[in-house]
């Protein structure tokens, strides 16, 4: 029998579907409390998932889930650094 490798599942705060870990884009709050976006999934700190989409991005950015998920507010170059990530994100697939 083969081993089932199980592939670690997160949440997108935006639309809520859960994809596999490493196709979302991750932001954390570091310890100094700095807002960033985790490329490597290696950063510690809190850290909340959207889907490698521009809608979910900026659903989350308006509707405060990424803010509320990070348990602070997003400064807009933050943001800016996310919405380019997620843009980075969705061109590599085409
Ligand atoms: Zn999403």
């Amino acid at each position: 029998m083969p081993k089932v490798r199980k592939i670690p599942q997160r949440t997108c705060v935006a639309c809520g579907r859960a994809r596999p870990k490493r196709e979302l884009v991750r932001a954390v709050r570091t310890p100094a409390g700095e807002i960033k976006v985790d490329l490597t999934g290696k950063v510690s700190g809190r850290g909340a998932y959207v889907c490698p989409e521009p809608e979910c991005v900026e659903r989350g950015l308006r509707e405060g889930r990424l803010q509320h998920a990070l348990e602070i507010p997003i400064p807009e170059s933050a943001m800016d650094e996310l919405r380019r990530a997620v843009e980075l994100a969705a061109a590599g697939r085409r």
